[in-house]
């Protein structure tokens, strides 16, 4: 069996995403699978809005904006929901606070103070998910673990970020039990900040090719592109520099 249309991928995905739910003893209903439209066009965005789409995760603020634009949303939201899920740039921070409606790749406090600047601006408050290094990979971005709780105590001080739960990108290697265990580190880091009164209920891990192994270890929401999109023009090292973490 093939699944060549849009249509086919996404009903596939729902299909494979609910078996893992399964296998994992837990309820296809406590799983969101987040499409991931990047490098895909506004063509490719209205034919999964016709699907009943609406949340699209974006890993580069040129894109939101260009999409946002194209679909004739110069405003946050009339319809399609832009998930910041990609390394964020402070001096990028105003073009998120007015389109995207949830930024999960929050990583630093330097991000938080000007996303919080440009939030007031705009007048508007949204949903983030801290995203946490589960991995010595030098490419990946995020929190260092160690750095979690207070950085949770600063972003408390913000109303017009709701910290709703973690996010991560695990090892890119092809043994599952380590993968896996980037996963699991995830979720003892949000059971470690429940302790210490940090409600995170949101878990934002796994992708194509991982999300069962996210999804035992208790993944909220699977963030899916190339399963629902097909194979994309670019290598992953475009949206993932190999140049380590900016420091602005
Ligand atoms: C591209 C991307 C995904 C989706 O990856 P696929 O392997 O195509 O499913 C998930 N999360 C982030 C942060 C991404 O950049």
């Amino acid at each position: 069996m093939t699944a060549d249309t849009l249509r086919e991928r996404w009903d596939a995905i729902r299909g494979r995403v609910e078996a893992a739910c399964h296998d994992a003893g837990r309820d296809p209903a406590e799983v969101t699978i987040l499409p991931v439209s990047k490098t895909f066009g506004p063509d490719v965005i209205r034919e999964a809005v016709g699907l009943g789409l609406h949340r699209f995760g974006e890993n580069k603020v040129q894109e939101i904006r260009d999409k946002a634009q194209a679909l004739g949303s110069q405003e946050a939201a009339p319809g399609i929901d832009w998930v910041m899920i990609g390394h964020l740039q402070t001096n990028k921070a105003g073009v998120v606070a007015r389109l995207a409606t949830e930024v999960q790749s929050l990583d630093r406090p330097r991000l938080a103070a000007a996303l919080d600047r440009q939030l007031r601006a705009e007048g508007r408050a949204i949903d983030v998910l801290v995203q946490v290094k589960t991995s010595d990979e030098p490419s990946k971005y995020g929190l260092d673990p160690e750095q979690l709780l207070p950085f949770l105590d600063e972003l408390a001080c913000y109303p017009t970020m709701r910290v709703q739960g973690l996010m991560t990108l695990a090892i890119n290697t092809s043994d599952p039990a380590t993968v896996r265990g980037c996963f699991r580190r995830l979720r003892e880091l949000r059971d470690d900040a429940a302790a210490r009164g940090h409600q995170l209920p949101r878990l934002s891990m796994g992708m194509s090719g991982d999300f069962p192994l996210a999804i035992a270890e208790g993944a909220t929401e699977v963030r899916i592109g190339t399963a629902i999109f097909g194979s994309r023009p670019y290598p992953d090292s475009y949206y993932w520099p190999e140049s380590g973490p900016e420091t602005n």
